[in-house]
């Protein structure tokens, strides 16, 4: 069981940068929290922008579900470079169980004219019955994106 634990740790990551959109997925699967109790997300990244690059830092704490049936987690997205643009982002968080049924009402997340230096922050709660509590802490399929766009100055003006 161990093993497949460890799979948790594989983070498939795509890049797209484009002239009008930078995106990161994330996918990944959080298993076994029955046992791990909880996992943790730390991803960084940056933009490969010719015009404004700019940096990330990403990161959610998944916890079991406990006896009565609820589970809370932060997200949290950084921006830590320090120039002076700012930028739109947008987040869509997708969580399924094991049973591949939704979980936390799939939340958008945005933020407009983010500055170098401010945080994202979200506390994301779920409350669940027996058996989906079994499903949750077995197995959780897991796919961020986070898209930050108007980094080209024009298309905030
Ligand atoms: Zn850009």
């Amino acid at each position: 069981m161990a093993e497949s634990w460890n799979e948790s740790d594989k983070i498939h990551r795509v890049v797209f940068d484009g002239p009008e959109l930078h995106k990161l997925t994330f996918k990944f699967c959080v298993r076994g929290l029955c046992a791990r109790k909880s996992w943790h997300f730390r991803e960084k990244f940056e933009t490969e922008c010719l015009f404004s690059p700019t940096s990330w830092l990403c990161e959610m704490s998944f916890r079991q579900v406990t006896r009565n049936g609820r589970t809370c987690f932060p997200f949290v997205l950084k921006r830590t470079d320090s120039s002076s643009n700012p930028v739109n982002v947008k987040v869509s968080l997708h969580i399924l169980d094991a049973a591949c049924k939704q979980l936390f009402r799939t939340p958008i997340i945005k933020e407009e004219r983010m500055l170098a230096g401010e945080v994202i922050e979200v506390s994301l709660e779920e409350i669940m019955e027996f058996p989906k509590t079994v499903y949750f802490n077995l197995l959780l399929h897991v796919v961020l994106a986070i898209r930050i766009t108007s980094c080209h100055s024009t298309s905030l003006q």
